[in-house]
Order: C-alpha cells, then sequence, then structure tokens
C-alpha cells in the first residue's frame, strides 16, 4: 500500500480540515491508546500506522503534498480510494434523503387532505356534483390543444480521464411527471387530487444514468430524447439535454496529452533529496527528487499522460520548495546554524 493509498485522516479519527492543535491531540490521544507498551503486541501496527500519519499530517508541506496526491488519486480509475467511495456514498445518502423529504412531504399533504375530504363528505349531492363536474373537464381535456414538454438542460462534470476514457454518470434531475395518484386525471375518487392539487402533474427527482461515449469534447450537448418535462393533452416529452464540463483540478493541469502538476517539497528533502510517490494514469510511479534540487525543477515522467488516439504524453512534475509556518524553536535553532555555517563556507 502507499502512502497516498492510505487514509491518514481516518487512521488519527480526525476530519480533513483538522487544525494542526486538534490533530496534535488526537494523535496523542490514540498514541496513548496504542502504545505497545498498554495495547501490546496487537498494537503494535495500529500504533506504527499512527505515527505514520501523524509525521506526514503534522508537517504543514507533506501534509499538502499528501492531500493533492489524494486529490488526484481520486481521478485515477485504476485506484479503490476508500475516501472517494465514502464521498459517492454520502452523496447518495443525501439526494436519497432529499427523495425521502419530497416522498413524506407528499404524503403529508395527502394526508392533511384526505382529512379535509372526509370532513367534506357529507352528502351524495356534493358527490353527484363532482361526479358531473370530473365529466365536465374530461371533455374539456379531449378538445384541449396538445402541448409538448419542455426541454431540460443540465451540467454534467467529468475529468479529462473520462472525457478520454469515457463514462457512466448518473445525473439527478427535477423535471414533471405524471401524478402517480391521479394518472394525470387531476381528480381521484371524485375528488380533485390531493397529490397533485390537481394539475395532473408533479415535479419530481429522477436519477438517470448516461453513458457519455470516449473522446468527448468539452461543452458537448449529450440528448436523451423523452427525458424532458412531461408533455400534456398527448403533446410529446421534452427532451433532456446534458451539457458536458470537463473539470480542470487547480492542483493539475493538461496541456494536450501531458499532465502537469506541482508537489510541494520540505527544504530537507530539497536538499537531501527524496522520494515521492506519483499516482498516473497507469498506477504509481516512485519518482526521484535528486539532491540539491531548487525550487522549480521540472521531472518528466515519460509516457504516463495521457492516451488519446494512440498517442501518449508524459507527466511533468514540478517540485516547489515550501517553508512551514509551524516550524519549532529546535528546527529554527538548526536553521540559524546552518545559516552560520553557510557563511563559514563563504
Ligand atoms: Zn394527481
Amino acid at each position: 500500500m502507499s502512502q497516498s493509498d492510505k487514509n491518514y485522516y481516518e487512521i488519527l479519527e480526525v476530519e480533513s480540515d483538522v487544525s494542526s492543535d486538534e490533530l496534535k491531540s488526537a494523535y496523542r490521544k490514540l498514541a496513548r491508546k496504542y502504545h505497545p507498551d498498554i495495547a501490546g503486541e496487537a498494537g503494535v501496527e495500529k500504533f506504527k500506522e499512527i505515527i505514520e500519519a501523524y509525521e506526514t499530517l503534522s508537517d504543514e508541506t507533506k501534509r499538502k503534498r499528501y492531500d493533492i496526491l489524494r486529490g488526484i488519486f481520486k481521478y485515477n480509475k485504476s485506484t479503490t480510494d476508500r475516501t472517494t467511495q465514502k464521498e459517492a456514498q454520502k452523496a447518495y445518502r443525501q439526494a436519497k434523503n432529499q427523495e425521502e423529504i419530497i416522498k413524506e412531504a407528499n404524503k403529508n399533504k395527502q394526508t392533511e387532505q384526505k382529512q379535509q375530504s372526509s370532513s367534506q363528505d357529507f352528502s351524495n349531492i356534493l358527490n353527484e356534483f363532482l361526479d358531473g363536474f370530473k365529466s365536465q373537464t374530461k371533455t374539456k381535456k379531449e378538445t384541449h390543444k396538445s402541448i409538448n414538454g419542455d426541454n431540460i438542460t443540465t451540467d454534467v462534470v467529468i475529468t479529462m480521464l473520462e472525457a478520454i476514457n469515457g463514462v457512466s454518470k448518473t445525473v439527478n434531475i427535477l423535471s414533471t411527471q405524471e401524478c402517480s395518484n391521479c394518472h394525470g386525471r387531476k381528480f381521484a375518487n371524485g375528488y380533485t387530487c390531493p397529490v397533485c392539487d390537481g394539475t395532473g402533474t408533479v415535479s419530481q427527482h429522477k436519477k438517470i444514468t448516461v453513458k457519455i461515449p470516449a473522446n468527448v469534447k468539452p461543452n458537448s450537448k449529450i440528448r436523451i430524447p423523452s427525458e424532458g418535462n412531461l408533455g400534456l393533452y398527448g403533446g410529446k416529452n421534452g427532451d433532456l439535454y446534458l451539457n458536458v464540463v470537463i473539470e480542470n483540478n487547480s492542483n493539475f493541469k493538461y496541456e494536450d496529452l501531458n499532465v502537469l502538476f506541482t508537489i510541494p517539497i520540505t527544504p530537507p528533502e530539497a536538499v537531501l533529496g527524496t522520494t515521492i510517490n506519483v499516482p498516473t494514469t497507469n498506477g504509481n510511479v516512485l519518482m526521484k527528487v535528486m539532491p540539491k534540487t531548487s525550487s522549480g525543477q521540472k521531472y518528466r515522467l515519460a509516457g504516463q499522460g495521457l492516451t488519446r488516439d494512440g498517442k501518449t504524453g508524459d507527466m511533468i512534475v514540478t517540485v516547489n520548495i515550501e517553508v512551514p509556518n509551524n516550524l519549532s524553536d529546535k528546527e529554527i535553532e538548526l536553521y540559524k546554524q546552518l545559516r552560520d555555517f553557510a557563511k563559514e563556507r563563504v
């Protein structure tokens, strides 16, 4: 398992926006709990994981790098990133909740109206009157000119990788549907339909899964026939149009088939060199940062870019030396010593 596969935030039982103070106290609590002196042999692996997680997240630059790499992992199809799955599940749950809230509201409306209706249910005369009214409306309906449903347009956001490879996406649209209680007849059991308030239609969220073809161009429109608003009086349903938006994440950019991104390194890493686990479209690649590397130095990972029409680009990684804000007194002291040594060298 590579560094970016592990969820350090989960290991330390914190949110991804945790402050450094909160992080420190979460780490101390867990380190005490799983310390081999307390938890014994069984705690050793967990304890190591906690230390590894804290070493990365407590260093501002390393944390930033970790976040960037994990962000990019989300775009890497070959990776089964637990956080991504979790986020997807969360989004699904939210959508589901929304659906249930709407259902619940409709149900409440129905009960409310039913109660009102039953109090009105006092004479046959009224029913006869309503029946008469119903048939009147029916005649009226038959003479109505057909109305076509409106088209619906919505954005669907995909990554560059998805644009090249093609992808299936589920969109959640709000469209006019036939009322399932009165089946569009506006009346149910002789009364104005309580679910649709006698309109015959309801606005409903609907999930539609769409196959986006490979090599799709930005802002392409995909037409899904008849998935727009409901047509009335025999009119045709509208269509659904998806506007394809290709995301350009700020952490990495695309230049033709090359994938570019900038990764932060710490001053000691810049001087001494390090290896960084870089996720590419083909999986993980260990990138060696040479000793005495300057900010802005570019590394080219040949053949690790995007592939389109049989051609493959490179991945170009720019390293950027970043100085953490949260240096300890001891670190500052060591930097002072370094400065003094440097003076001697000159
Ligand atoms: Zn209805």
